[in-house]
């Protein structure tokens, strides 16, 4: 049983490759976030580090920002 890693669907994603809705699947390997595809196997992996990086500057953006 390889039940470990938890999949779950995007809501309203549409799938870069073959422009399906609702088909692309979100799970954590490696502690690595992973889409997938279920119509036509399309599969990317985003790096931790990325993902921090964007939000570090959104944070910038919002810091930066004074009324
Ligand atoms: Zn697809």
């Amino acid at each position: 049983m390889s039940n470990r890693i938890k999949k779950r669907f995007i809501a309203g994603a549409v799938c870069p490759k073959c422009k399906a809705q609702d088909s692309i699947m979100l799970f954590f390997q490696d502690n690595i976030e992973q889409l997938e595809c279920v119509q036509c196997g399309y599969h990317e992996s985003q790096p931790q580090e990325q993902v921090k990086k964007a939000s570090r500057e959104q944070e910038q953006v919002i810091g930066v920002f004074k009324p």
